[in-house]
């Protein structure tokens, strides 16, 4: 579980290491690498559990609301950091796996919706 954010609606897919993580600092602590930055956003509402995607460069308000379930996503965060914030973080090393259900679940979703890549698994 995300503990940057508390009451984080979406998770964010990097698409650098095509994982996902609630938070940019949850990806900073299970990865060595900086989380690239990407015009078109994965993302998974929390609540419906369904992914969709978001064009970055033409995001308006509307955008806001997950689109099939028209849950707010994008609301402020119980903490300092913002919450789709994509930008180069400190990156620590911390070799940590997010292995829970929601990561599965994740994989699953994605491997039926997005046939755009090759998944590179690292969670088995
Ligand atoms: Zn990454
Ligand atoms: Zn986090
Ligand atoms: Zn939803």
């Amino acid at each position: 579980m995300c503990k940057h954010i508390l009451n984080a609606q979406v998770s964010i897919r990097a698409p650098c290491c095509k994982q996902w993580y609630d938070c940019a600092e949850c990806h900073a602590e299970s990865q060595t690498h900086a989380l690239a930055r990407t015009t078109e956003m994965s993302f998974m509402c929390k609540k419906c559990k369904k992914a969709f995607r978001k064009d970055m460069t033409a995001y308006e308000e509307s955008d806001e609301y997950c689109p099939h379930c028209d849950n707010h996503y994008v609301i402020d965060a119980k903490t300092p950091q913002a919450m789709i914030k994509v930008e180069g973080e400190d990156v620590r090393v911390d070799a940590r796996m997010l292995k829970d259900d929601r990561v599965k679940a994740s994989k699953a979703l994605d491997d039926a919706l997005f046939d755009d890549d090759a998944f590179a698994d690292r969670l088995g």
